[in-house]
């Protein structure tokens, strides 16, 4: 009858409506991660820059390093935001391979290292499980651990302990690792809530409550649970990760196939397109170090410019320019060249997984989200030249 059909349009329009409002969120969370990382791209290479310089002091070493730790954190909040939108949506994926537990453990906890000593903890760790082979994301799952053992630091003053433990449970088939401090504690009715986004016991801590919430989602992704045990407010606190693993207790051969670098290449032809104008000196200077050739253009219009009297192996393209997209740049320029040789790197602040995957499949060979981390966008451009390398070889034979 009426009243019911005005009832359900009502319940469809706003089920439409907070889908609506939704896609708007994961929209402006992208923009807004979009404009936090692009500033600090330059604020790293001048760092990079100056501690190259072999006149550089040593305390002056100490406030670079001051400076790259705390854009690196702000970096990881930006990240933090983003892995909340795409476990929000579903969209959040997984490199699945072979990996030691062990492995990625130790590595957390070698990331913490300077940070125990600074705040006079201590840190005792007994890595006693057996079996602790599994399939996993290794930059995930190392994510999972550093950041409960980043959180005992946080919560942990000074002369407190942190105690790291793994083992196998006693019907063989899960790894535990539990991160156990005796700093701050969690009342008991807070609790129940630990893991929900943007929860936190206190506000005084800082940070935006996410990390737990990202823990427990990613753990769950690996077909694991995490939980938190506490004696209460400044009685310390104890997490258990529990992971599947697989029944053989060795790590497959594929794991132990040593790490081969790609072999060196000539000096590539690069052609930097970037409209901010800090990051593209930056680079380019950064660049011309490692003996690249290096044209720059701060638009479309510019690039296209350059392009006639510039011949370039490697384009490296921020995607959104003032004048257009760097995607319909790279298609144009490779649609002009001689022999539509021409490579693609994709700059952007924007790391969400449709971004990445749209520039891929332009062709792009790379896809590189802001802050740019110099020595990743250095490893494409060796990868490439490599590439380049054994192309001219073949058709030299
Ligand atoms: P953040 O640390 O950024 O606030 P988290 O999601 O990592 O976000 O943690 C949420 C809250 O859980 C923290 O604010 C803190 O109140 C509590 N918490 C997490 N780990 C610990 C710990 N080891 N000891 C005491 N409290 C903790």
């Amino acid at each position: 009858d009426i009243t019911e059909r005005k009832r359900t349009e009502e319940a469809l329009r706003a089920q439409a409506e907070a889908e609506a409002a939704n896609a708007a969120k994961d929209r402006f969370l992208a923009m807004l991660s979009h404009e936090l990382r692009t500033p600090l791209s330059p604020v790293l290479h001048s760092v990079a820059l100056l501690n190259e310089d072999p006149n550089c002091p040593p305390s002056m070493r100490q406030d670079l390093e001051v400076i790259s730790r705390n854009v690196q954190l702000e970096a990881r909040l930006i990240d933090d935001l983003l892995d909340v939108a795409r476990i929000r949506n579903g969209k959040l994926e997984l490199q699945m391979q072979w990996v030691d537990a062990h492995d990625l453990l130790r590595n957390a906890l070698q990331i913490c290292a300077p940070e125990v000593r600074a705040r006079k903890l201590v840190m005792t760790t007994d890595l006693g499980a057996e079996k602790r082979v599994l399939l996993a994301d290794p930059a995930r799952l190392q994510q999972i651990f550093w950041n409960l053992i980043n959180n005992a630091l946080k919560f942990t003053s000074a002369g407190g302990e942190i105690n790291v433990v793994t083992r196998t449970t006693p019907e063989g088939n899960h790894i535990e690792v539990e991160v156990a401090d005796t700093g701050a504690g969690i009342p008991p009715e807070k609790l129940p809530r630990i893991f929900d986004a943007f929860e936190q016991a206190s506000k005084s801590s800082g940070g935006l409550g996410l990390g737990l919430a990202i823990c427990k989602a990613l753990t769950e992704l690996h077909g694991g649970t995490v939980a938190a045990r506490s004696g209460g407010s400044s009685r310390g606190s104890t997490f258990v990760v529990s992971l599947p693993v697989n029944s053989a207790a060795t790590v497959p051969a594929a794991l132990d196939l040593p790490q081969v670098d790609p072999p060196e290449a000539t000096p590539l032809r690069v052609l930097l397109v970037e409209d901010h104008q800090d990051t593209a000196d930056t680079l380019q200077r950064l660049l011309i170090r490692r003996n690249y050739k290096v044209e720059m253009a701060g638009s479309i219009a510019a690039a296209m410019e350059v392009a006639k009297h510039f011949s370039f192996d490697v384009l490296v393209t921020d995607i959104g320019l003032p004048d257009g997209n760097g995607v319909e740049l790279f298609q144009d320029l490779k649609g002009r060249s001689a022999n539509g040789e021409i490579y693609g790197i994709a700059l952007s602040g924007f790391g969400m997984d449709e971004d990445i995957d749209r520039s891929l499949s332009a062709g792009f060979e790379h896809h590189i989200t802001k802050p740019i981390e110099f020595a990743h966008l250095h490893r494409c451009l060796k990868e490439i030249g490599a590439k380049l390398e054994t192309k001219r070889e073949l058709q030299a034979v």
